[in-house]
Parts: C-alpha cells; sequence; structure tokens
C-alpha cells in the first residue's frame, strides 16, 4: 500500500514529489507519456524564479525530477493511469494492468494543446502540422520556408521566437486585433523583423490534403469575412490549454472548460484526494503558480495522513 501516488509529473507533480517524498512518504509518481510535462518542450525559461539568466525548459524538468528522486520518489516512467477507484479508501490506481493500492492521491495531470478543430488539422499532423515548435521546428522541412503560428498568446509568441531561428518569415495569424501574450513577449514578437502578425484571422483550412503535405492556409477576416489563401510550409497551432481531466468526470467537481473545482487548497470533495497544477487552474497557468500548487497539495496529504494517524 502506498502513502501517496501522485498522476503527473510536470512542475506541479515533482513539486508534490519533493514535498512528500522529504515527508517521508516514499511519493510513488506515475509520469504520463510525457515525462516533465508540457515544460519539457519549451525552450528558455525566463521566469522561474532562481535562475538569472533562465533555464531551458527540460533541464529545469529533469533537475526537479532528480531533486525529489534524492529524497526518495519513486517514478513509474511512461506509465498511464487508466482508471483510478475513488469509491472507497485505500484507493485503487490502475496503471498498465495492474492495480495498486493508496492512501492518498494528488492528481497534476496537466492540460493539453488544445485543437482547431478542423478537419485537415488532423489529416496534415505530423505531415507540416504541429504543436510543438521546440520540438519540430528545427526539421528540414521548415527551414528557410514560411511558417504559420497560430493563437495570440504566451505560447504562440514563444513558438514564434523561436521558429526565427529557422524559418524565412513566421507569420503569426491572431483572431483577435490584440495578443493575449503578457506584455514583454508581445513586445518582442511584434518588434521581430521575422515575424509578420495576422490580425482579426481565422484558419478555415490547412492545405493541401490532396498532396498530404503543407503548402499553405485558407484564411478568412474576422472584420470583412474575405478569404484569402497564405503559403506556408508549416503551420504551430498554440491556441491554448484544454485541462486532462477526463478521467475524473464521474467523481469530482469539474466546471464547464473542464478544470477541476477545489474546496478549499488543494482539497476535493473526496477526503484524501488532492489536485495541483494546470488542471486546477485556468486563470494564472504559470510554472511556478503548478509548482506552488504542488507543494499545497504535498503539504495537504501530508497533514491528513498526520491526523489520520493520530486519531486512529
Ligand atoms: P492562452 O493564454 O489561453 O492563449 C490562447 C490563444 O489562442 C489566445 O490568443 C486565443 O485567442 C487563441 N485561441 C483560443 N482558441 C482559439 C481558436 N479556436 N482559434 C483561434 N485562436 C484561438 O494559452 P497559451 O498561450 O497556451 O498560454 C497558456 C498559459 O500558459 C497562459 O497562462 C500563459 O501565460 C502561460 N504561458 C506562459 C509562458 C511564459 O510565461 N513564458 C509561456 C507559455 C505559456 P483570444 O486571445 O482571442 O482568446
Amino acid at each position: 500500500m502506498e502513502n501517496v501516488i501522485i498522476i503527473g509529473s510536470g512542475c506541479a507533480g515533482l513539486t508534490a514529489a519533493l514535498y512528500t517524498a522529504r515527508a517521508d512518504l516514499a511519493p510513488l509518481v506515475v509520469t504520463g507519456i510525457m515525462p516533465g510535462g508540457l515544460l519539457t518542450t519549451t525552450t528558455t525559461v525566463e521566469n522561474f524564479p532562481g535562475f538569472v539568466e533562465g533555464i531551458d525548459g527540460y533541464q529545469l524538468m529533469i533537475n526537479m525530477q532528480k531533486q525529489a528522486e534524492r529524497f526518495g520518489a519513486r517514478l513509474r516512467t511512461l506509465s498511464r493511469v487508466e482508471s483510478v477507484d475513488l469509491s472507497q479508501r485505500p484507493f485503487g490506481v490502475t496503471i498498465d494492468g495492474e492495480t495498486i493500492l493508496t492512501k492518498t492521491l494528488i492528481i497534476a495531470t496537466g492540460a493539453g494543446h488544445r485543437h482547431l478543430g478542423i478537419e485537415s488539422e488532423h489529416l496534415l499532423e505530423n505531415k507540416g502540422v504541429t504543436w510543438c515548435a521546440t520540438c519540430d521546428g528545427a526539421l528540414p522541412m521548415f527551414r528557410n520556408k514560411p511558417l504559420v503560428v497560430v493563437g495570440g498568446g504566451d505560447s504562440a509568441c514563444e513558438e514564434a521566437m523561436y521558429l526565427t531561428r529557422f524559418a524565412s518569415t513566421v507569420y503569426l495569424v491572431h483572431r483577435r486585433d490584440e495578443l493575449r501574450a503578457s506584455k514583454i513577449m508581445a513586445d518582442r514578437v511584434l518588434a521581430h523583423p521575422k515575424i509578420q502578425p495576422i490580425w482579426n484571422t481565422e484558419v478555415l483550412e490547412i492545405l493541401d490534403v490532396t498532396k498530404d503535405e503543407v503548402t499553405g492556409v485558407r484564411l478568412k477576416n474576422t472584420q470583412t469575412n474575405q478569404e484569402s489563401v497564405l503559403d506556408c510550409s508549416g503551420v504551430f497551432i498554440a491556441i491554448g490549454l484544454i485541462p486532462n481531466t477526463h478521467l475524473f468526470k464521474d467523481t469530482l467537481a469539474i466546471d464547464e472548460a473542464g478544470y477541476f473545482i477545489l474546496t478549499e487548497g488543494s482539497k476535493t470533495k473526496i477526503p484524501g484526494v488532492f489536485i495541483a497544477g494546470d488542471c486546477a487552474d485556468k486563470v494564472y497557468r504559470q510554472a511556478i503558480t503548478a509548482a506552488g500548487m504542488g507543494c499545497v497539495a504535498a503539504i495537504d496529504a501530508e497533514r491528513f495522513l498526520q491526523e489520520e494517524a493520530h486519531s486512529a
């Protein structure tokens, strides 16, 4: 029987692992199929306190993992939770066909990339359509070619900046006339000579499914309804995140946007189940806030176990 199972290995999960490990609870972390979470796909993280010159996102997550392991956290790498039985304690967590019992559970499942929801996006996935510039931007197919980034948030700006290393031009296609990104990111992007914003514009279709490769995008101006075609060799979609909460949709409180609803701190309506990170945060969604939530969940779990031990 485990003291605590942590589902997720992003900033929230690994911080919860560090704190529960230091509390001698020997947490078991189920990493999911992307160990380290979304931050591993980013470039330099400039706003995680303590790193004066910034730190590579992948390296930050490796460091967090090693730090948690140093105090006794155990990682079940590349494993995915298939189901969770929260109907009674101990809880049952089924991983790769094996059910493990645990006294407490910390859910830090994070969020995944939002999709445009058009058919051509999926038909051309990995054939020029991608959700990760740092993973795919350096591929030969994108070098010295015009590329499109869709979105207006921090992620879209980061993707656009990164792609300027490879692309001839980066078109930033945004549905409004103002970026949602933080001012520092927005200013950088708008000042970059290789980045050309295309305002008030939606992507109707990614071309060309018949050729099985990306040759352009069919766009619509939302003000004039005028359609146009823009030639490009790659489309990088960065239009926000969808919380990974579906596994719990029948057992825990989830809002209309899919985010977990917490009661107090990291607590849920089920005693012994705690939540941390982007899966419960639709407002801040920063690496540092996720880490902070992981810390809160770990302390809540530790206190819960202590109180239970005292009352036994
Ligand atoms: P976001 O802030 O939610 O922005 C999503 C962008 O995509 C918005 O500009 C939105 O347009 C647009 N969008 C949403 N759905 C769309 C659709 N169906 N079609 C076209 N456009 C669509 O998401 P994010 O940029 O991924 O950032 C997520 C969180 O991570 C944020 O809190 C962000 O601050 C944080 N983050 C921080 C950093 C950093 O600090 N370095 C880096 C990356 C991300 P509207 O603006 O019109 O809504």
